[in-house]
């Protein structure tokens, strides 16, 4: 079956791999001058693969997710990743890694696969047009019509590229509204001091006084706003809320002291207040700037118990998520009511994975794990055995 798989991306060269280990003619178009680019990128360069604790709940189109991973199994993924050369270990929080810490090297493992079996690359070839002729397809790959007997759609998302990737492929109303996720915000009256400040802590997002998520881990203050995946998980819930068209008055609270309690951390301030020395309330607690920056919004003359509260509900009030360009997913894309879900496929036969779909999940390996799975999930039980069994 002469195949164009439309992206060289995790989700379409996984699609490319298994399809040509079972015999199909198969070519890749990229528009990029090479494959994989947002692949080199992830993981700060390591390739956060997937998570061994991965729930579907984290992603923001749960059923559809559940039903390609109750298909695909980790050990499957797993074992797809072997026959590709490529080994793997979690980290203490599950989310896996290749041994070679090289997203680069991931890349090349899956770009050595195609060629040992015959599958082609073109790259620095965009797809303009995709329309149905006959049995197949009429396309346009880098200014030529060529003709396919199937189509895979694999070109991932808007997120740090240029381009919109899905126009003119797909009709429009298949596609729900774009939202930039895993991302920064920008809040309102952020103050300066505190840009570059690192920490650990515990941030809640509300919607006016309804909590929608809260995250602990790492936040990142920035002169415009918050940044850190703490925050790149909360931007998820704004940004599937954007991509249903719902704005809202959000606003995010930092628990600057999550290892203490209120009134844990009242006392020794109070202890520190009494013998004279509020300029050190939090010493040994917090970064010297922030903790200026604390006893600064609790106000000259505040008690240590507000001071205290002050520290455990820093409140920024969202103003924006940043763009496309800072964003390392896409919300939306692709509707679900307009596939067949079983076979992932649009009502003219052309196949569409990955983050081309209306699915986004959160930090840690849980995107390149879905895009993946999406294209192991499109062949029969039988298919993936065999392509696993060729190395
Ligand atoms: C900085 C950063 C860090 C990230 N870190 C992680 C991480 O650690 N773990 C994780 O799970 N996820 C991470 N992600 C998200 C993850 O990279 C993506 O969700 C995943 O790569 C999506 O795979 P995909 O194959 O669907 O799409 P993509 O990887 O975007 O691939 C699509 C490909 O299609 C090509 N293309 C698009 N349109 C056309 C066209 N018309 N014609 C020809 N080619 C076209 C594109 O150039 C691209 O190469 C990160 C993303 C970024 C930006």
């Amino acid at each position: 079956m002469k195949t164009l798989v439309i992206g060289g991306g995790m989700a379409g060269l996984t699609y490319a791999v298994v399809a040509c280990k079972n015999g199909y003619d198969v070519t890749v178009a990229e528009r990029n001058p090479r494959v994989g680019k947002k692949i080199s990128m992830t993981g700060n360069g390591r390739c956060n693969l997937g998570n061994v604790r991965l729930s579907p709940a984290r992603y923001n189109n749960c059923a559809l997710v559940k039903r390609v991973l109750q298909n695909v199994s980790l050990d499957e993924y797993k074992r797809f990743l072997n026959s590709c050369g490529i080994y793997t270990y979690a980290d203490g929080d599950g989310r896996m890694y290749p041994l070679s810490d090289s997203a680069s090297n991931v890349v090349d493992c899956l770009r050595f696969q195609l060629s040992k079996f015959g599958g082609k690359l073109l790259t620095d070839s965009p797809v303009t047009s995709v329309s149905k002729s006959g049995d197949g397809f009429e396309v346009n790959v880098g200014g030529k019509t060529l003709f396919y007997d199937k189509v895979v759609l694999a070109c991932g998302g808007k997120s740090q590229s240029e381009a919109t990737n899905l126009r003119g492929l797909v009709p429009p109303n298949a596609l729900t509204p774009l939202a930039p996720s895993l991302v920064p915000v920008k809040v309102a009256d952020m103050d300066g001091s505190l840009n570059g400040i690192r920490i650990r802590c515990s941030v809640s997002l509300y919607e006016s006084d309804a909590l929608l998520g809260r995250e602990e881990g790492e936040l990142l203050f920035r002169d415009y706003g918050l940044s850190g995946i703490c925050v790149f998980n909360l931007s998820a819930l704004i940004a599937r809320r954007e991509v249903q068209r719902k704005s809202g008055d959000y606003i995010f609270v930092v628990d600057a002291v999550p290892r203490l309690n209120e009134l844990e951390l009242e006392e020794i301030v109070y202890r520190r207040l009494k013998a004279g020395e509020r300029d050190k309330a939090f010493y040994g607690i917090l970064h010297n700037k922030l903790s200026e920056y604390v006893l600064r919004r609790a106000g000259v003359s505040a008690s240590s118990a507000h001071i205290a509260r002050t520290a455990k509900n820093l409140s920024f009030r969202f103003e924006r998520l940043l763009d496309w360009s800072m964003s390392q997913v896409t919300a939306g894309g692709i509707s679900e009511n307009y596939l067949d879900v079983a076979s992932l496929a649009l009502p003219n036969g052309v196949v569409a994975l990955g983050e081309a779909l209306n699915v986004d999940g959160v930090c840690g390996g849980y995107n390149l794990y879905f895009a993946a799975a999406s294209a192991l999930y499109v062949f029969s039980a039988e298919e993936r055995a065999k392509a696993f069994s060729l190395s």
